[in-house]
Parts: structure tokens; C-alpha cells; sequence
């Protein structure tokens, strides 16, 4: 029998991660649209499915440990899980400015984009673990590269304390995970779709969702002697 492939996307009912599994679902994987909010997730997949993807719903807020427990048993009662792609991510609103950021705000950040990682992550590892060429797909981005940021501030966007940083330790985490699994066949990445159009910059971006989604489809699909622990964007590796 051949073994059809299962993958979860967070943060999926819009933007990159829409189209991230409508991807993975033309690639052939049966996805899981994890959605916060039960009727995001209803209209998402009705229109995945009337796209004729295949596709189940997911519940899942990133920022919950029992969201995320429960979203682990679904998949675990439904047969495992092959990719996993953590999309879901927000930018905290203004000010973005370092002096101006309050705590609350870069906390209510770092909880969505880098702590959801973690917890979503380490939910899913068991069944990961369990799958034939496992990957973890992380969706970051390039204004969280401190060499771009430095080295050229004013191509990598606007001053962005509350958001940027949040990219950085994405970035880091990403490196970690790939040391710890190392060897164990699961590949760990992360990339940057580039500046998209989507709710999260008020569609500013000049690339389309799907355009975004593409490097993201690549790293899910890495043969088993890929690299893990990178970080690349369309036009190839990037530095942290
Ligand atoms: P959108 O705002 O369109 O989508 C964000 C998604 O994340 C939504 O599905 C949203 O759900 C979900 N989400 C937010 N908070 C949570 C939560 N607590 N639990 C579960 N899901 C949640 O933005 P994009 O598609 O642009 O962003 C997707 C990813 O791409 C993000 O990680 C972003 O940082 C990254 N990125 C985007 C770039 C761009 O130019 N757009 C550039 C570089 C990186 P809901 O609808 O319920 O709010």
C-alpha cells in the first residue's frame, strides 16, 4: 500500500498558509487546515475543496496548550503526520519602534510566533518521528536576519521591534532543532516567502500568497539527504 501523506499547516484559513496547503495538496498530501477560528476554517475549506484539494480542518490556536494537545490527538487518531508548516504568525500592530513597543505587546508576538513554534512543534514530534521523510517547515523571514538587517537596513523593511526580533529567535529555534534532530531524519527549516500581499501588511506586498507559498512547498518536500537547520528565500540561502 502506499502511504499517502499527511501535512499540517498552521494558521491556514488566509494569506501564505492558504496557499501553502493548496500546494502541498496539488503535491499530493492530504492536509490539515489548522484554523483558530471555526468558521475561518469552514470557509477555507470549502474553498479548498471546491479547488477539489484534499483537505480536513484543523483546530488550532497556536497559543493554547490544550488547542494544540487536541490537535495533536486528531492527527494521531487519523493516522499521523508527515510535514508540518508553522505559518501562523501576527506582527503585533504599531508602534514597532523599540522605544514606543509596550511589554504586553511583544509578549502577545513572541507568544504567536515563536512560542506557537515550540508548542506546535513539540506536540508533533512523536508522530513525526514515526513518519519516512518527516520535515519541519518554518515560515520566517528575512527582516529577521540580523546580517540583512545590518548589512543592508534599508532593503529588509521598516523598523519593526515588536515583529522583526521575533523572526530572529525563529530563526535561532530553527538551528536548535536542527542540532537536537540531527540524524534522526527529520529536516528543519525555515524560509521567507518574501513581502507578500496579505492582511498582515494591509496588502502591501508587491508577491502574491502563492508566490510566497513556493519556497515553503519546496523545503516540505526536501529528499531525505536535503539540508536541514538553513534558511533560504526564493532567490536561495540567506543568512541568519
Ligand atoms: P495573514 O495575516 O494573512 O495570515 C496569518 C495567519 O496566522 C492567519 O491564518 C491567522 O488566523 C493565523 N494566526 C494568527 N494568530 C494565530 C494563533 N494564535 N493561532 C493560530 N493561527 C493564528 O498573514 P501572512 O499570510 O502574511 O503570514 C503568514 C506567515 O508569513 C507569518 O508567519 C508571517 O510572519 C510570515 N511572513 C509574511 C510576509 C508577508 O509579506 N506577508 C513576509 C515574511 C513572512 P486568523 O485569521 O484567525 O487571524
Amino acid at each position: 500500500t502506499t502511504h499517502t501523506r499527511t501535512a499540517l499547516v498552521t494558521g491556514a484559513n488566509k494569506g501564505i498558509g492558504y496557499e501553502i496547503a493548496a500546494g502541498l495538496s496539488r503535491l499530493g498530501f492530504r492536509v490539515g487546515v489548522g484554523a483558530r477560528d471555526a468558521g475561518r476554517r469552514e470557509e477555507a475549506l470549502a474553498k479548498l475543496r471546491a479547488d477539489g484539494h484534499d483537505v480536513f480542518g484543523v483546530a488550532l490556536d497556536v497559543t493554547s496548550d490544550e488547542s494544540v494537545a487536541a490537535a495533536a490527538a486528531q492527527l494521531e487518531e487519523d493516522g499521523g503526520l508527515d510535514v508540518l508548516v508553522n505559518n501562523a504568525g501576527i506582527t503585533g500592530g504599531m508602534p514597532q519602534e523599540p522605544s514606543m513597543v509596550s511589554a504586553e505587546q511583544v509578549l502577545g508576538v513572541v507568544d504567536v510566533n515563536v512560542v506557537g513554534v515550540i508548542r506546535v512543534t513539540n506536540a508533533m514530534l512523536p508522530l513525526l518521528r514515526r513518519a519516512p521523510s518527516p520535515r519541519i517547515v518554518n515560515v520566517s523571514s528575512t527582516v529577521g536576519s540580523l546580517t540583512l538587517q545590518t548589512a543592508q537596513a534599508d532593503a529588509v523593511g521598516p523598523i519593526s521591534a515588536a515583529y522583526s526580533p521575533t523572526k530572529t529567535y525563529l530563526n535561532a529555534v530553527t538551528v536548535q532543532y536542527a542540532k537536537e534532530l540531527a540524524g534522526s531524519g527529520i529536516l528543519v527549516n525555515a524560509g521567507c516567502p518574501g513581502y507578500v500581499a496579505t492582511d498582515l501588511n494591509g496588502h502591501q506586498g508587491f508577491r502574491t500568497p502563492e508566490q510566497g507559498a513556493s519556497v515553503f512547498l519546496d523545503l516540505a518536500t526536501l529528499p531525505d539527504d536535503g539540508p536541514s537547520g538553513t534558511f533560504r528565500d526564493e532567490t536561495g540561502v540567506q543568512p541568519w
